[in-house]
């Protein structure tokens, strides 16, 4: 039974009458997580877990139409059961169980298995069709330890500050700042610097209980302010614009998965590249597709192709989807809903 199906307007369950982090306005959308491919404006209903109202409401807006529900919690639509079972990617991030007589599918949504302090660890379903992203969906992408990546971080901003340098670590605002600033918490670096992008999403991080260092927003500082010797974190959208020049003498960094291929460090002229990400790595990718004991695997967003050939190999029935999901796309801007974000 295809109880999932990709439509015009997203990925549709035809039995629920309800679609899966839909591109265009739909009537009823549930809600994988709050990033700006999947959670989009102009449907009349969203459905999304606790841990995800408060920055899908900073994305959507305070009076959008936003039903929550907690991890596991069921609810029925036309006789279809949903519920919401944590991703770990970002705070609130859910994978959604799709069953209906007795078949049942799973969206991932985007994902992870690495512990991160700033969201619910992922928690694996098992289903009959899974639903999986393949950002890195290649063998070449293995994520070093995070706590190694922090050290990487630390001694960096180190260096700089003996140098009398200010550290600028470029980071997607929504989830990797917060998942860096709950990182540097517990050490000497002092209060951190922000931009106001994401300043904005750490009020909501901070209200639903995630522990990040303290900040300033760096916009609030008298003209002239020294911050030699700073770490100040920035959506990478902020690179080489005027807004970095409060900073005098800076080095600059950034966070990311895709940092793992060297030559992305050097086209976006930084000068440090951390590999940290919010999605799975090959080895971890490989290893919770196969956990889920699914028959069947479609494979969105990223290199599909590899994993596709991967699994039709082990004997499961694969094949690539082309939904318009963008996967660790750290140049989307952060949108917030009635709000003009300032630097
Ligand atoms: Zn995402």
């Amino acid at each position: 039974m295809t109880l999932l199906r990709l439509a015009e307007r997203g990925l549709y369950c035809a039995a629920g009458d309800f679609y899966i982090d839909p591109w265009q306005p739909v009537e009823r959308a549930v809600i994988t997580h709050a990033h700006g491919d999947h959670a989009r404006w102009g449907s009349e209903s969203y459905l999304c877990s606790r841990e995800c109202e408060g920055v899908l409401r900073t994305r959507l807006g305070a009076n959008a139409p936003i039903q929550s529900i907690e991890w596991g919690e069921a609810v029925t639509l036309n006789g279809v059961r949903v519920s919401l079972h944590p991703a770990g990617h970002i705070l609130g991030s859910a994978q959604i169980r799709v069953q209906h007589r007795g078949e049942v599918w799973v969206a991932s949504g985007d994902y992870k298995t690495d512990p991160d302090p700033t969201c619910t660890p992922f928690e694996l379903q098992r289903c009959h069709t899974f639903i999986t992203e393949s950002t890195f969906g290649l063998p070449i992408y293995r994520w070093t330890d995070e706590a190694e990546v922090f050290a990487e971080i630390r001694e960096w901003w180190r260096g700089n500050k003996a140098d009398g340098r200010a550290s600028v670590l470029f980071a997607y605002a929504l989830g990797k700042a917060q998942r860096l600033l709950a990182g540097l918490a517990d050490n000497d670096i002092g209060a951190v610097y922000t931009h106001g992008a994401v300043e904005r999403l750490n009020r909501d991080y901070r209200a639903a209980g995630i522990r990040l260092v303290d900040t300033r927003y760096a916009s609030d500082l008298p003209k002239g302010h020294d911050f030699k010797g700073s770490m100040i974190v920035a959506p990478p959208s902020a690179a080489g614009s005027t807004w970095l020049r409060r900073f005098g003498d800076l080095s600059t960094g950034f966070a990311s998965g895709w940092m793992r291929v060297r030559g992305n460090r050097r086209r976006r002229a930084l000068d440090r590249g951390f590999v940290l990400s919010d999605h799975v790595d090959w080895p971890s990718l490989t290893e919770a597709v196969l956990a889920t004991g699914a028959e069947c695997v479609w494979v969105t967003h990223g290199t599909r192709e590899p994993l596709v050939r991967w699994l039709t190999e082990k004997g499961i029935q694969a094949k690539p989807i082309g939904a318009h999901w963008k996967g660790e796309d750290d140049d989307d801007p952060i949108e917030v809903a009635g709000e003009e974000i300032p630097a």
